[in-house]
């Protein structure tokens, strides 16, 4: 983490019963008008065994990933994007879907001088594989800046932790779920200390003003909000404490498979 006191972090952490981090990362499907779309692919085979799941957990659930139409992107960081390509033998896992974000995201994450930039670490796993997770659809790719995005979703550019990383609004009726993406990555620490970032923040600044500006809607507007790395099952509403904000996870509905 950036920009905290690592001692505070890890009380805040202990506190919370959580003495090491633990991350979750989610992915969402939105079916809409007849359509279906999943928001982030997850981390494929790039990160730790214990992730990686989300073909097996779409087929538990019945869904057949030819189905899928649309693939959202909050951004190209591999825990997000390496989920759409097969990298053993570069297949799309989702042939029939387009794949749609924020048009900051491959011009930064292509660009040969951004890229120069960075440490080795970084140009092998954000540049290097963001580029052969998403190269597969090239002709199936759809940039946006803002404006509804899918049926009924509407895209909120949340820019800082990556130059094109946006949340995407979700409305039915009278109801809204904001999906913020990577508002936070550490749930616990960043609602105490929403100036808290991360190392891999491409912007720390802009990012944490992002965090603030995303925090500050949801809970004034008592939104439901869902995030990759809000623990699952993730499903929160968010209240102000002071200049803090603590998150309320939200009852967590399962039907259990036959
Ligand atoms: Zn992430």
């Amino acid at each position: 983490m950036r920009n905290v006191d690592l001692d505070a972090a890890h009380n805040i952490l202990k506190d919370a019963f959580r003495p090491a981090r633990r991350t979750s990362v989610n992915t969402f499907l939105i079916h809409s008008k007849g359509r279906l779309a999943i928001v982030d692919t997850g981390s494929g085979n790039y990160l730790l065994p214990t992730a990686g799941m989300v073909q097996r957990n779409l087929a538990r659930a019945g869904i057949d990933p030819k189905s899928i139409d649309t693939v959202l992107l909050t951004h190209m960081h591999p825990d997000h994007s390496a989920g759409l390509t097969d990298m053993s033998n570069g297949a799309q896992l989702y042939p029939n879907a387009e794949l749609v974000m924020h048009e900051n995201e491959p011009k930064h994450w292509l660009d040969d001088a951004e890229m120069a930039k960075a440490d080795e670490r970084g140009k092998k796993l954000y540049f290097q594989a963001g580029r052969e997770q998403v190269a597969p659809y090239k002709d199936r790719t759809r940039l946006f800046t803002q404006g509804e995005v899918f049926p009924g979703v509407t895209a909120v550019p949340s820019l800082g932790h990556t130059p094109g990383h946006t949340a995407y609004l979700v409305a039915s009726g009278n109801d809204q779920l904001m999906i913020w993406g990577d508002t936070v990555h550490v749930p616990e620490v960043q609602t105490a200390l929403p100036e808290a970032g991360m190392a891999f923040d491409t912007d720390l600044a802009a990012a944490a003003a992002a965090r603030k500006r995303m925090f500050d809607r949801v809970a004034s507007d008592g939104i439901l909000i869902a995030g990759m790395h809000v623990h699952f099952p993730s499903f929160s509403r968010l209240s102000r404490r002071g200049n803090a904000y603590e998150l309320h996870a939200e009852p967590w509905m399962h039907e259990l498979g036959a």
